[in-house]
């Protein structure tokens, strides 16, 4: 039942934690909010009403238990808050941080739709695992019973790091490969440390490897080492290889020196944050110092790539929309933030062509919302006569990823893809076409999020377990 302590919504605002002011969060790559301080996530989490059918659960990919978890950090039980957070997410505090919670489980709370300001569940979630850490309640993983089979797992992405935590405890023999240096996917090397700081991902990282799981890096499956290889070498493969290939503008000029694509351009920027060295970094082909810098797209990956250059020391910084605002893919938030840090939007504006054999413009048509598509958005239309040039010395494309063909790439032309090249996979196992062969996360949805993955390497898991327990009964008989 709802203690005396929840329900607070009428007299207690919504209050976020505190977010650092532009003018000193535009000078490092720190993370710009702080964390709630003890009495402040009991107050907030006093807000909810505890509904009996609550929509926020229902629109959590993870249906997270919400109000239990609230309830239990309004009456200061904050480890059994964990505990219950914990057994549905394998990195709270990385979705509590990251997940788009404005179209997720915040944004589905009724007390928003009652007028109220949503309970600010993604800061607690973020608060309630950050303090678990802070007071070892996060234990090791420590299988009770060690298992002869092995399962190997392509990527080491969300996805695949949230199946190899359920394998792991169950004491199958784990390896991931991954062709970074690094593990942790985008979440190491895309996403920047203002929105998650890279020691969140790498406390993770060093939970798993304690635990018993190896890592294979610098491996990148179909050049350094076989598919097949892999399949041979272990009773289950999961791929969760994410989605690389970037979607390229077609247009004049698109080759020249300066025009670069959004996952070289944060990948370097998060390299120099863990320390390294990074020689496109350094000779300037990746570093937006001093530079006019126009980043072409609407999205999250827009986003972080005008954030990181106002980071960087650009002379200014553009985005260029072919929609308006109301229309923009992105997170409303991070566009908020993005303008107080001194972005500039241009919407309704498409690249026609680029001037300079080194980059010196973009030739920026403008456009008009027109009649509705299939979606039902408005397509955007040209506007005849109305070019102009926009000064750039550095131009970031941001349009988007698809998947690399894995099946040519890696030799295996069986393994059934789709008509937008992601692996066909069974809804709810991730099984794909061939037998012992799960797919998890990007390269099966597309382009999505960090809470999907999460969500599908966990049911991958549990599918492999399956299939695993299966066979090894079939050879026992
Ligand atoms: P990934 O995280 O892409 O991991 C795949 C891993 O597979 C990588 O480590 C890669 O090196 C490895 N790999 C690929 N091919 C091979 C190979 N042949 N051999 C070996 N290893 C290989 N989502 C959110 O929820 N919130 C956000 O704020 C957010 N911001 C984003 C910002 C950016 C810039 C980008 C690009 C994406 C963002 N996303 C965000 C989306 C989110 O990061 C992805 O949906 C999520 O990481 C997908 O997880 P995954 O495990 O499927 O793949
Ligand atoms: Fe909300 Fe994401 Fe946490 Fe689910 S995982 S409760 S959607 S922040
Ligand atoms: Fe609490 Fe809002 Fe979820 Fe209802 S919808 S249980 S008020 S967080």
């Amino acid at each position: 039942m709802a203690g005396q302590k929840m329900l607070k919504f009428v007299e207690v605002e919504r209050d976020m934690p505190e977010k650092r002011p532009p003018n000193l969060r535009k000078e490092d790559f720190g993370e710009i909010y702080a964390e709630y301080a003890t009495a402040k996530a009991a107050e907030q989490a006093s807000r909810c009403s505890q509904c009996g059918v609550p929509y926020c659960q229902s629109h959590c990919p993870l249906h997270n238990n919400i109000p239990d978890w609230l309830r239990m950090t309004a009456e200061g039980r904050l480890e059994e808050a964990y505990e219950i957070s914990q057994a549905t997410n394998t990195f709270p505090e990385i979705c509590g941080r990251i997940c788009p919670q404005d179209r997720l489980c915040e944004g589905n709370c009724v007390i928003e739709q009652s007028g109220h300001g949503t309970v600010t569940i993604g800061s607690v979630e973020k608060y309630i695992t950050d303090t678990a850490f802070e007071n070892g309640w996060v234990k090791p993983i420590k299988p009770q019973t060690e298992r002869a089979e092995s399962v190997g797992i392509i990527g080491a992405g969300p996805g695949g790091l949230a199946a190899a935590d359920i394998l792991r405890r169950q004491g199958v023999q784990v390896t991931v490969y991954d062709r970074y240096d690094r593990g942790g996917g985008l979440l190491t090397y895309g996403i920047p440390g203002f929105k998650l700081e890279k020691d969140i991902v790498m406390q993770r990282m060093a939970q798993l490897e304690d635990g018993g799981v190896e890592f294979v890096l610098n491996c990148d499956v179909g050049d350094d080492l076989s598919f097949d290889a892999i399949r041979g070498k272990h009773d289950a493969v999961l791929i969760a290889t994410g989605v690389y290939k970037t979607r390229g503008l077609e247009a004049p000029g698109v080759g020249a020196e300066g025009i670069v694509r959004a996952i070289d351009y944060l990948t370097a920027s998060n390299r120099k944050s863990f320390g390294d060295v990074v020689e496109e970094f350094e000779n300037g082909e990746l570093n937006a110092v001093g530079k006019k810098v126009v980043v072409i797209g609407g999205g999250d990956t827009a986003m972080d790539c005008v954030r990181t250059a106002i980071r960087q020391g650009a002379e200014s910084v553009k985005c260029l929309y072919r929609r308006d605002e109301a229309n923009m893919p992105g997170s409303m938030r991070e566009v908020q933030n993005a303008k107080e840090e001194g972005v500039e939007f241009v919407w309704l504006s498409a690249p026609r062509g680029f001037t300079g054999d080194k980059v010196e413009g973009v030739m920026v048509q403008k456009m008009r919302l027109g009649a509705p598509d299939a979606s039902g958005r408005q397509m955007p239309e040209l506007i005849e006569g109305s070019d102009y040039v926009e000064d750039a010395d550095l131009v970031v494309q941001a349009l988007g990823f698809e998947p690399e063909d894995i099946p040519t790439l890696w030799g295996v032309p069986e393994l059934e893809v789709t008509r937008w090249g992601t692996i066909k996979a069974e809804f709810t196992t991730g099984q794909t076409s061939l037998e012992g062969v799960f797919a998890a996360g990007d390269i099966v949805r597309g382009a999505s999020l960090v809470v999907w993955a999460i969500k599908d390497g966990r049911d991958a898991a549990e599918a492999i377990l399956d299939y695993i327990n299966q066979e090894a009964a079939v050879a026992a008989e």
